[in-house]
């Protein structure tokens, strides 16, 4: 196993959103064991984020600057949750603000970083690294898929331009989308507009940099990655995933959390059956409205399972905005059969618990991943950004995962709802082949896996960054 010996220093840029940023601590704990030294880029408001890692890791260095703003952001809005994925583009443009103040501070240092370790939103940090004259490895929290087709749209965007469905004929599977049904960075594109510009240079320049490491694993999208090796035109693509489980002591970055006390959860999971529990949630940011909430509150009530549904603490703005949480009534008519998790749930543990076998999700990438991970199977309702491909690639491809329902706006029959994940539950080949992912997935996280070796080989480039 490679390590960097003398402390090659490592500069790590997050993007401020949680799906974003809990899957790049996971890999700097990487570098941390392998005995980097590592200065975190943040801004203030999300300093806390690094607190577990930190109480770990003391010697790690935080970089803090004020956070540039944006016109269209409202003052103190530093990450996308306080947001959501309308900030996207603002945020960014935002932070490319930082390019400056980022540069005059690699001058000042005596030992500046030999490699600035990026999320693939902000690919202006390619340029920045080009100008300090370091590698610039650009970390991707989709999958290879998503990024294929992310490299693909950018080189036919004319030609796709006006399809209401688009065809990627070049790519691996010729996947096929309704246009609103890819990632934002399509549907939302404005030229001429400086912060999408500022996204779409980034993107164009992720394909410039030394190395891209994903959160993925061969077993899983092997043909997209030697897709993404070819666009590139070199090797130095590495699929480290699922990062979570590649060793260590757990994912550090998870526990920063405002949960309300979830021992209860543990010990309603203990009573349960095996693969008897749905677990239900949606990410970091989605909150669903009233009317979907109620539909949703519904169907897990008439679908028979046992289950547990998270639900988000929701501002007085947010409620009169029209967004929703579950009724106290339907807490006590569930009660023993249902739990609700008012806040911020520890997913992971959930997941892994032998009590849950299903998981009805946004299909998230993390999500998914920890998913795969658990060995259950995914209820997918996707709603926007990556999860749409995420959730095509589970369910047509791997066979792993059903959809329940889709859109960001849909209103499912609770009927229908309750009756595709009371069937879904007891669907036992797409059950199996969830444990049979898995089981890739442990594999690939083993010695002479194909992500502890891809783990490896950046951890060596890395290494031989001289001091
Ligand atoms: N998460 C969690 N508890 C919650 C909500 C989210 O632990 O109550 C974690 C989840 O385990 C995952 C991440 O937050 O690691 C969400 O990432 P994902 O890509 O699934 O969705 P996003 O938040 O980016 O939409």
């Amino acid at each position: 196993m490679s390590s960097s010996k003398n402390g090659v220093h490592i500069l790590i840029f997050p993007f401020p959103a949680l799906g974003h940023m809990l899957p790049l601590l996971d890999f700097t704990h990487q570098l941390l064991l392998h005995g980097f030294k590592i200065t975190i880029l943040v801004t203030p408001r999300n300093v806390h984020i690094l607190d577990p890692l930190r109480a770990n890791y003391p010697s790690i260095n935080t970089l803090i600057f004020p956070f540039p703003g944006h016109p269209s952001l409202p003052t103190g809005v530093e990450n996308l949750k306080d947001i959501g994925n309308s900030g996207n583009a603002p945020i960014i443009d935002g932070l490319s603000k930082l390019h400056g103040p980022i540069l005059e501070w690699f001058k000042a240092q005596v030992d500046p970083p030999k490699a600035i370790v990026y999320d693939f939103v902000l690919g202006w940090a390619q340029d920045l690294a080009q100008e300090v004259g370091v590698p610039g490895i650009v970390f991707y929290t989709s999958g290879a898929l998503v990024v294929s087709i992310i490299f693909e749209i950018w080189r036919n965007f004319e030609g796709y331009r006006d399809l209401g469905l688009v065809e990627f004929n070049g790519l691996p599977k010729s996947p096929r989308f309704m246009r609103e049904h890819l990632p934002s960075v399509f549907k939302n594109f404005k030229e001429g507009d400086p912060a999408w510009e500022i996204v779409k240079n980034g993107i164009i320049a992720n394909g410039r940099s030394f190395g891209s490491v994903l959160n993925t694993f061969e077993a899983l999208e092997s043909e997209f990655l030697g897709f993404l090796k070819k666009q590139i035109g070199h090797d130095r693509v590495y699929s480290i995933g699922p990062i979570n489980l590649i060793g260590g002591p757990g994912r550090i970055g998870k526990s920063n959390t405002d949960d309300d006390g979830n021992d209860r959860v543990f010990t309603w999971l203990d009573e349960c059956l095996d693969a008897s529990v749905l677990y239900v949630a949606f990410g970091s940011q989605k909150i669903l409205t009233k009317a979907q909430m109620e539909a949703l509150a519904i169907g897990l009530e008439k679908s028979g399972v046992r289950f547990i549904l998270v639900v988000k603490k929701l501002t007085a703005q947010q409620e009169e905005q029209g967004f929703g949480s579950v009724s106290e009534g339907f807490e006590k008519r569930v009660s023993g059969r249902g739990l609700v998790i008012k806040g911020w749930a520890p997913q992971v543990e959930i997941l892994g618990h032998r009590a849950v076998g299903g998981f009805l999700s946004h299909c998230g990438w993390n999500s998914v991943l920890e998913a795969i991970v658990a060995g259950v199977l995914i209820l997918g309702w996707p709603m926007e950004a990556d999860q749409f491909i995420n959730a095509w690639w589970l369910v047509e491809n791997m066979k792993t995962s059903v959809q329940v329902c889709e859109g960001p706006n849909s209103v499912p029959d609770p009927i229908v709802l309750g009756q595709r994940i009371s069937e879904s539950m007891n669907n036992d080949l797409v059950k199996e082949g969830a444990k049979k992912l898995k089981d890739k997935a442990l594999e690939a996280v083993k010695i002479e896996g194909s992500s502890k070796r891809d783990l490896d080989f950046i951890v060596r480039e890395l290494a031989q960054l001289k001091s």
